[in-house]
């Protein structure tokens, strides 16, 4: 189980992390989210001892998480961490890349693992392939197959889809977070991305000037967003009466009092995101029919 205990971080003055505390059981999958800048990174980073806290502890069970300061080589043998930015054997094969971390001793074992990792991250026709030769997902999609080789207790990913394209991201997000929860591997994701947490995260962590504004289930979060922030990161929504309404709760109906000139549309495939004017402020809603651009239609709150 991870433990985090009020830590805090600053990069020379400007403190990044305040006070943070949560935890994580084995086989666990959490989410961080925030926007860019929030301290998602840093804090990954912290968690597998890249700095030296300014307080606070982290333990992984029994054993306490360390920075440079008291810890030579950064990195413990139960937990990986893939970065924004991986760092690969250029020159050699992905299978070599995969299997890197691998023993020789059992040469046999060792294909058949390599095998397997492929197939999670679906890269099995490129086994022969030098790295170097491969798109930017291509090469993020081994730096992940290299982090789950040797079975870590708990894997640390920073942004894992980040240059992985649409074609291939629904598949190897679900094969790679699938993987994971089998193998009772315990993950924490830094994600700007809805579709990395929903359907995966048993919780999230929102990170918002430097502390955990929210830490719940999907469910909760989505449910009952206590900031715009937090709704924002799930759907388009509005503020009326201040309160805030998720553009799917808002209906066409034949008269109500929420009068509105459409000033927008835009094709979603499934429906039509519609931008209105509403008393001089935009609204938005979905409609399955398109509605030109001036009509007026009147909307009811559905929740
Ligand atoms: P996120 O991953 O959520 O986008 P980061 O953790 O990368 O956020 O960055 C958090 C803050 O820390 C930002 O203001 C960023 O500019 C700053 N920062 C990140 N890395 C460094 C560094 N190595 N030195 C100094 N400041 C940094
Ligand atoms: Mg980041």
């Amino acid at each position: 189980m991870l433990q985090v205990k009020n830590i805090s971080f600053s990069y020379n003055q400007t403190p990044v992390l305040k006070d943070i505390s949560f935890s994580a059981k084995q086989g666990e999958h959490i989410s961080i989210i925030g926007e860019s800048g929030s301290g998602k990174s840093t804090l990954l980073k912290v968690l597998y001892g890249e700095y030296d806290l300014n307080k606070g502890t982290i333990f992984w069970d029994d054993k306490e998480i360390l920075g440079p300061k008291f810890n030579l080589v950064i990195g413990y043998d139960f937990m990986k961490y893939v970065a924004q930015e991986f760092d690969l054997m250029p020159f050699v094969s992905v299978e070599e890349n995969i299997g890197k971390f691998l023993s020789n001793f059992f040469p046999e074992e060792k294909q058949l693992r390599v095998a397997e990792l492929l197939d999670v991250v679906e890269l099995t026709d490129f086994a022969k392939t030098k790295v170097k030769t491969l798109s930017g997902g291509q090469k993020q999609r081994v730096a992940l197959a290299r982090a789950i080789a040797k079975q870590p207790e708990i894997i640390l990913l920073d942004e894992p889809f980040s240059h992985i394209d649409n074609f291939k991201k629904q598949s190897l997000r679900r094969s790679l977070f699938k993987y994971l929860k089998e193998k009772n591997i315990t993950c924490i994701v830094a994600t700007h991305d809805k579709n990395d947490v929903l359907g995966y995260a048993d919780n999230i962590l929102v990170l918002n000037h430097s502390k955990i504004v929210a830490n719940s289930s999907p469910e909760q979060l989505f449910n009952n967003p206590k900031t715009p922030l937090i709704a924002s990161f799930f759907e388009e929504f509005n503020m009326i009466n201040h309160q805030i309404v998720y553009a799917h709760q808002l209906k066409v109906i034949e008269d109500s009092s929420i009068k509105v000139r459409v000033k927008n549309s835009y094709f979603k495939g499934h429906n039509y995101l519609i931008e209105a004017d509403f008393n001089g402020e935009s609204i938005f809603f979905y409609s399955k029919e398109n509605i030109s651009i001036d009509n007026k239609v009147c909307l009811q709150i559905i929740t």
